[in-house]
């Protein structure tokens, strides 16, 4: 089974693995509720593929960053308008 990795965010593909059996505890899985893995996993049994929604790094950085960016742009613009 081939498992897709792509970023909730901005849809960009993060990673492809291809695997002969889903360890739903090492991919952590089993630690995500039913209504979770609703939201986050889907399969589609007839291309024998999984697919994840996750972050990519530069999504997580940006949300990690956001407050500060957000601050910085209004700074930016306000002096831009005044
Ligand atoms: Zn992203």
């Amino acid at each position: 089974m081939k498992i897709f990795y792509t970023c909730e965010y901005c849809n960009e593909p993060i990673d492809t693995l291809e695997v002969d059996q889903v360890d739903e505890a090492k991919f952590g899985f089993d630690c995500l509720t039913a209504q979770e893995r609703q939201d986050i996993i889907k399969i589609d049994a007839a291309q024998n593929a999984m697919y994840v929604k996750s972050l990519c790094d530069s999504c997580i950085a940006a949300m990690g960053l956001e407050d500060t960016i957000g601050l910085g742009m209004t700074t930016a613009n306000k002096s831009y308008i005044h």
